[in-house]
This record gives C-alpha cells, sequence and structure tokens, in this order.
C-alpha cells in the first residue's frame, strides 16, 4: 500500500452521504484507504462494506448488530466494537488522515470533537454537530490548527468560490435553498402534507431526516447557522434564496461588487470529491453541466410565513449560548414525531415552537451544557407531543 494514500474513517457510512462516499472511494483505490466505518444498526450493509473495504475498524450501535458482525468478520483484519464512545476513541487513532462525519443529528457531535482533539481534519457533512455546537467546534478547530471541509453542497460552493480571495473583502453570502416540494403549496395545503409527499424531494436523494427538513425549510435555517460558523460572517451578511432547478449551489458577494457561484448538477458526488481531494481537485468521470438544457434558472425570496423555521434560526443564532442547540433538538423530535406519524406537517412547526419557549437557555456553553440542553430539550419536546 502506497503511503500516500488518505487513511479515511467515515462515520455513518450505511447512510445516503457515507455510501455515496464509500462509492467514490472505491473509483480511487490510488488515492484513498478506508480505516474505519461505523453505522447505527444497518449491520448487513455494514458487513457488505467490511468485505469490500477492508478496514481495520468498524463500529455498530447496536448489540444485536454488533453480535452479528462479530459472527461473520474475521477480527485479525478488523476489529468489531460497540457504541459511540468506542468511535470517539477510535477516531483519534494515529493513522487516519480524515474523518468524514456523515451522521445524522447531533450524535455527531462528540466523535467530532474527539477527532478535532486528536488534530483530524473533518469533512464535515453532520451540519446539527455545527448547529448544535458551532462555537465550541470553530474554537477548538482553529485551536488545533485543523480543517472542517464543508461536505454541504451550499457550503462547499461558497468555500470553493473563497479560495483565493482575501476574506475581508466578502460582502455577502448567499445561500441557495431548492424550496422543498412544497414550495408552491398554500398554508392552507399544509394541513394535508402526508409523510409520504414530504418524503420526495424534488432534486436531491437523501437520508429522511434531512427530506424532512428539506420540506420545511429548516434544513435551510441550519444551513445558515453552518455558514455561520464555517466561514465567521454576521447573518445580517448571509442571504437566502430560493433557486428551484439547484444548479447554483451558492454564491459568494465581493466588495468590489463582483459574485462568484459554483454550479453543477445536483450531485453530492462533487462536494464529497472536493472534500476528500482538498487542496487537490481529483479527475473523476462527470455529465457536463449545459446551461443550455438546463433552460430556466429561477429564483425566488423565501417565504417566512410558510416556513417559520427559517425566521427560527436568524433568531437563535442572534441570541446564541444554547439556543440553536435546542432548536436541532425539538426538531429532532418533531420530525421523528411526524415521521411517526404522531404528529402532522403543520404541528412540526408549533412543536418546535413551544419547545423553544419552554427549553433551557445557557449563555457561554461548554459541552457539559449543550448535551444538557440537548437531552432536557428531547424530553421536553416528547411531552408536549401530546399536548398539541
Ligand atoms: P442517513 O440517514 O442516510 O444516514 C445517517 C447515517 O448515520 C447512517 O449510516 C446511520 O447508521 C448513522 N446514524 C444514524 N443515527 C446515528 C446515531 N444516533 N449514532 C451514530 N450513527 C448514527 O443521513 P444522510 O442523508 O446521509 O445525512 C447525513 C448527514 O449529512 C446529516 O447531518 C445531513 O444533514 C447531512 N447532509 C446530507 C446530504 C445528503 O444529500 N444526504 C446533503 C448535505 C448534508
Ligand atoms: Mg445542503
Amino acid at each position: 500500500m502506497s503511503k500516500n494514500k488518505k487513511q479515511l474513517a467515515v462515520l455513518g457510512s450505511t447512510g445516503s452521504i457515507g455510501t455515496q462516499t464509500l462509492n467514490v472511494v472505491s473509483q480511487h483505490p490510488d488515492l484513498f484507504k478506508i480505516f474505519l466505518i461505523s453505522a447505527n444498526s444497518n449491520h448487513d450493509l455494514l458487513y457488505q462494506q467490511v468485505k469490500k473495504f477492508n478496514p481495520k475498524h468498524v463500529v455498530i450501535n447496536t448489540k444485536v448488530g454488533y453480535d452479528f458482525l462479530k459472527k461473520k468478520i474475521n477480527q485479525k483484519t478488523t476489529t468489531i466494537s460497540l457504541g459511540m464512545d468506542a468511535l470517539s476513541e477510535l477516531v483519534k487513532s494515529d493513522e487516519i488522515d480524515l474523518v468524514l462525519t456523515a451522521v445524522v443529528g447531533s450524535a455527531g457531535l462528540v466523535p467530532t470533537i474527539s477527532a478535532i482533539s486528536a488534530n483530524k481534519n473533518i469533512a464535515l457533512a453532520n451540519k446539527e454537530t455545527l448547529v448544535v455546537g458551532g462555537e465550541l467546534i470553530m474554537n477548538l478547530a482553529k485551536k488545533n490548527g485543523v480543517r472542517i471541509l464543508p461536505v454541504d453542497s451550499e457550503h462547499s460552493a461558497i468555500f470553493q468560490c473563497l479560495i483565493g480571495e482575501d476574506f475581508s473583502t466578502v460582502n455577502r453570502l448567499i445561500l441557495t435553498a431548492s424550496g422543498g416540494p412544497f414550495l408552491n403549496f398554500s398554508k392552507k395545503d399544509f394541513n394535508n402534507i402526508t409523510v409520504s409527499q414530504a418524503l420526495k424531494h424534488p432534486n436531491w436523494s437523501m437520508g429522511n431526516k434531512i427530506t424532512i427538513d428539506s420540506s420545511t425549510l429548516m434544513n435551510k435555517g441550519f444551513e445558515l447557522i453552518e455558514a455561520y460558523w464555517l466561514f465567521g460572517l454576521s447573518e445580517k451578511k448571509i442571504d437566502i434564496i430560493i433557486h428551484p432547478e439547484s444548479i447554483i449551489h451558492s454564491l459568494v458577494e465581493f466588495v468590489d461588487g463582483s459574485t462568484k457561484a459554483q454550479l453543477g448538477w445536483p450531485d453530492m458526488t462533487i462536494p464529497i470529491l472536493y472534500s476528500l481531494g482538498f487542496p487537490n481537485r481529483i479527475c473523476h468521470p462527470f455529465k457536463p453541466l449545459s446551461l443550455v438544457d438546463c433552460q430556466n434558472l429561477t429564483f425566488f425570496e423565501p417565504d417566512l410565513f410558510r416556513f417559520p423555521h427559517l425566521q427560527l434560526a436568524y433568531s437563535c443564532l442572534e441570541r446564541g449560548g444554547t439556543a440553536t442547540c435546542v432548536l436541532n433538538a425539538a426538531n429532532e423530535i418533531a420530525v421523528e414525531a411526524f415521521l411517526n406519524k404522531q404528529i402532522s406537517f403543520l404541528n412540526m412547526f408549533k412543536l418546535v415552537e413551544m419547545s423553544l419557549e419552554k427549553s433551557i437557555f445557557v449563555n457561554n456553553p461548554n459541552l457539559e451544557d449543550y448535551l444538557y440542553a440537548d437531552s432536557e430539550t428531547r424530553k421536553i419536546t416528547s411531552e408536549l407531543i401530546s399536548k398539541i
């Protein structure tokens, strides 16, 4: 094995981003080697991935999955571990060059902190990590000289537009949003939205949680918070614009009136490739972008009346402290309740708002404060479900 191969840890390897990442890696065996993979419960797929990539370590969260893998895998070549504590230890391994975090939800926070503490560069798909503890993460990354390379397509676009620029000459960031499947629904139509309708995203095929977040525009609210921490620009200088075709992935406006954008077909392979290869671009087969085939590219202002989560993201960001951590936890519970058909689409908005009013708030939080705010909010939100 060449010494120059980047050794990767892929957290959440069985998900939408995780599988696309492994797909990229399988096409570039000369550049990358999988050192560690982890998943929550999908032991069948995890086992297939172990067979294909021969990682040094595999981590799963369920005892059932752990017992299954122990029976199937030769532990001389791959060690098998159970749970997030084991994962947080293994991400510190000397051999790892880059940790790609594609876990869903606030579960990504602790292993990411652990990896940064061990000076690992991060390719970050798990945006909730920055929503929950952005200040903590960015301070630790700065202290340890660690790079946080965005995998989210909008942030990858901005990151790419900023290469070679003096950041003090940035005037504004413009995040684009597809608007989700209910862009043209009236508020009245929101009453009857079903889970299967909400799971049909017009442009992207993604995990269930982010697909629901895209339908409420919570995802764009989280991306605003993500951009704030990644690029260190005031939220007043980050605009959101609806662009249903998802061809322009985001833009940067500079002080001289020049605006740069990054374009491409909606395909997560591109930001994944960029984060894995950085600072180099990887030569990879692609379908050329044809602007003629795109026909009309359209743009609209977001509607905060129909999609109030977007406003909540701005106000929680302005409040600071644990406010965005609470927003994330309340939203995770609300999305789960909607997916389980316990609450309606509209009640997701209501539940998150009610939960924000009731939840605790800590200024200048440390890790324990974030974890406490996260777990308390989950309890409060779960209790509120029966009341709405
Ligand atoms: P997914 O649901 O398809 O996959 C999630 C992965 O995380 C799975 O491997 C699962 O086993 C693991 N996981 C789930 N819960 C866990 C837990 N409690 N502890 C440990 N592991 C757990 O999700 P996804 O669509 O791949 O999204 C992953 C992350 O990337 C999310 O934060 C999402 O917002 C972000 N993201 C996704 C896309 C996309 O196109 N899918 C685009 C941009 C950003
Ligand atoms: Mg995105």
